[in-house]
């Protein structure tokens, strides 16, 4: 029952969209700056970074 080590995988911090740091300097905080609903029931989401100001766009799921 315990497994312990399956949770051991690579880990891609520009894609895990949980884990979102900043590309360019590593920062984990980020300031929205824009949110959108969209019509596929997404959520269009403007981030900034709070330490070096580099912007990037994620999408969440509306669930
Ligand atoms: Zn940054």
């Amino acid at each position: 029952m315990a497994e312990s080590g399956t949770e051991r995988k690579s880990w891609p911090p520009d894609q895990d969209r949980r884990g979102l740091e900043c590309r360019q300097c590593g920062c984990k905080h980020f300031r929205v700056v824009y949110t959108r609903a969209t019509w596929g029931g997404r959520i269009l989401r403007r981030r900034e970074c709070r330490h070096c100001g580099r912007r990037m766009t994620t999408w969440e799921s509306g669930g």
